[in-house]
């Protein structure tokens, strides 16, 4: 069977502990109870990223992280392409994979209460530096708070979030529709697609293998992201207020989020 990473390379990685696999509950499976493509998440890492911020120099541990389902699924049709020498498809296959990522700063070894940011991937903001939302600054900032802190802490970057769930395409659509007057949330809806349709899943079980049963401090303003992680049994959060990168581009989509329920003050967003 065609695999994704070479037999004996994987093999290598394996026995040297950085391709292993975790279960729904964050539990490390023995490599030998893996089901091909059975639930859970495979983990490739730690791989150290000497990440720069402005003069600021982060050392992370990069992880890559992919649910076993959908890496299970893209490795029967590779093998499928492979029989049919269709190998100029791999490209294809691969982009579509949603890889996660955990940065790690700081020692795991050493927290008792480390800090936490969960983001939602956002090529127009984290990549392209776009003001519309704040999501750039807001991953730049939670990185350098996390550097600060004397505990450290985690980053779950979520590739497979964008635009709130319903992806770059449906994402630029929406943007059109509000230059045309509606707001982010009622720009989804005429797309007949949900407000947010983000799954945590992988988040709380990521988080439960790496930080394991002990409290952690989220950096968000959305309460809905406080419950979606409590109900995968992850108990002892302390919210953290996390506002940056407010500006006029974005101070009305920031209101829309305030509607809608995350905790921002009008001083905040700047419309007191
Ligand atoms: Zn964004």
């Amino acid at each position: 069977m065609f695999t994704y990473i070479d037999p004996t390379v994987r093999t290598r990685l394996e026995e040297q502990g950085k391709l292993f696999q975790i279960d729904r509950d964050g539990v490390l499976l023995q490599t030998d109870r893996v089901a091909a493509g059975g639930a859970g998440i495979s983990v490739l890492g730690p791989i150290p990223l000497p990440l720069r911020l402005g003069d600021n120099e982060i050392p992370v541990d990069w992880y890559a992280c992919v649910r076993r389902t959908e890496l299970g699924k893209i490795e029967e049709i590779a093998d499928e392409l492979r029989a049919q020498h269709g190998q100029a498809s791999f490209a294809t296959l691969a982009s579509s994979m949603a890889v996660n990522s955990v940065l790690i700063i700081g020692d795991p070894a050493t927290w008792q209460n480390p800090l936490v940011r969960v983001h939602s991937s956002c090529m127009t903001g984290d990549v392209f530096g776009s003001e519309r939302c704040e999501c750039g600054p807001q991953l730049h900032m939670a990185l350098q708070r996390i550097q600060r802190d004397k505990q450290g802490g985690i980053v779950i970057y979520m590739s497979g979030h964008e635009g709130r769930g319903i992806g770059l395409w449906a994402k630029a659509a929406t943007y059109l529709l509000q230059d045309g007057g509606e707001n982010t949330y009622e720009a989804n809806r005429s797309l007949g697609l949900p407000d947010d349709s983000r799954d945590f899943t992988d988040a709380g079980s990521l988080l439960k293998f790496f930080v394991g049963d002990q409290p952690f401090r989220l950096l968000t303003n959305n309460p809905k992201k406080v419950q979606d992680l409590e109900q995968m049994g992850l108990r002892e959060i302390t919210r953290v207020k996390h506002v940056t990168g407010v500006g006029d581009n974005n101070r009305g989509y920031l209101s829309a989020k305030q509607d809608w329920g995350h905790e921002l003050t009008p001083e905040d967003i700047g419309t007191d």
